[in-house]
């Protein structure tokens, strides 16, 4: 399937989604997005009535067929990447985490499960008109099923003739925006360039005005616990997809605050700020960490 084709799908279904749920009849099966899954070995879309199989163990990853599941014990998917042997642990460990993820995502107005219980974020972000590309601020990562894109250390090698690095050479025509490039221009995006969305549901990093400056976390009633008390804090509706297309960077957050402990809440205040310096590698092909990173003060 070519990039585009897989967007341009994308898309059309968010959209139609959104105007079947306006018309308040009850959903029909066609908007199971469910019924449209890649095969995590060869990346082949499993259409139905063929119904894909899924690892016995974790429950985790789905496969077209029996010959895929076994090559992805042994054979990582794409090069450089690890075999499901190897992840397969672990996944079980988290799968036992899943109803309450679903519980957090059922929390959200744009947070829809399909029938098999999984949750598709490129439908969710197609509905905000953020799935990324050229001219979508932050998100200029496009999404879809390869995690990565053909730069940097580790980039895959397109000389494999397997079926997954064809697809990711077809995927790749459609990309014509590297994630993060934003980062690297002199001139970075303002807070509505770089989120294209609706300012109610935009959780401003430029907390320079006073009406924008959330209340010390610290100083937050319960603390800033979950995402609950996070939209609370930001005073955002829950419909802002903010949880959504953060997720990566707010990781970074809880590993320098709560795993690695570089700091700390408390750590300063508004007289007496710490500047903690963080060095990205290669922000060019990893993830937009833009709209994580507030400062207290404009930038000089
Ligand atoms: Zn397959
Ligand atoms: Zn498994």
């Amino acid at each position: 399937m070519d990039g585009s084709i897989y967007f341009n799908r994308i898309t059309k279904g968010a959209k139609d989604l959104i105007k079947a749920e306006q018309s308040g009849k009850p959903m029909p099966a066609s908007f199971d997005f469910a019924n449209s899954q890649i095969c995590a070995w060869c990346k082949q879309s499993i259409e139905p009535p063929k119904k894909p199989l899924r690892c016995s163990a974790c429950k985790a990853p789905i496969y077209c067929s029996a010959k895929c599941a076994k090559r992805d014990w042994k054979t990582p998917a794409v090069p450089n990447a690890v075999t499901h042997k190897v992840l397969c642990t672990d996944n079980k460990r988290h799968m036992q985490r899943l109803p309450e993820v679903q519980a957090v995502l059922k929390s959200f107005p744009w947070g829809r499960l399909e029938s098999d219980g999984t949750f598709s974020s490129e439908i969710a972000r197609g509905r905000f008109d953020v799935l990324g590309g050229s001219g979508y601020g932050f998100w200029s990562h496009r999404g879809g099923p390869i995690p990565h894109q053909l730069h940097g250390d580790g980039a895959f090698q397109i000389d494999n003739v397997s079926h997954s690095a064809q697809f990711i050479q077809t995927m790749l025509r459609a990309f014509d925006h590297l994630d993060g490039s934003d980062l690297l221009k002199t001139r970075h995006l303002t807070d509505e360039e770089g989120w294209k969305l609706p300012r109610e549901l935009i959780p401003f990093r430029d907390i320079t005005q006073d009406a924008r400056r959330p209340m010390l976390m610290t100083q937050f009633q319960g603390g800033v616990v979950d995402w609950d008390s996070w939209y609370r804090w930001r005073n955002l509706p829950k419909m802002s997809p903010a949880a959504l297309l953060m997720d990566f960077p707010m990781s970074v957050y809880q590993m320098l605050v709560h795993c690695l402990e570089i700091t700390h809440p408390n750590a300063g205040s508004e007289i007496k700020p710490v500047n903690l310096d963080i060095y990205f590698l290669g922000v060019e092909v990893e993830l937009n960490f833009l709209p994580l990173y507030v400062y207290a003060q404009s930038p000089p």
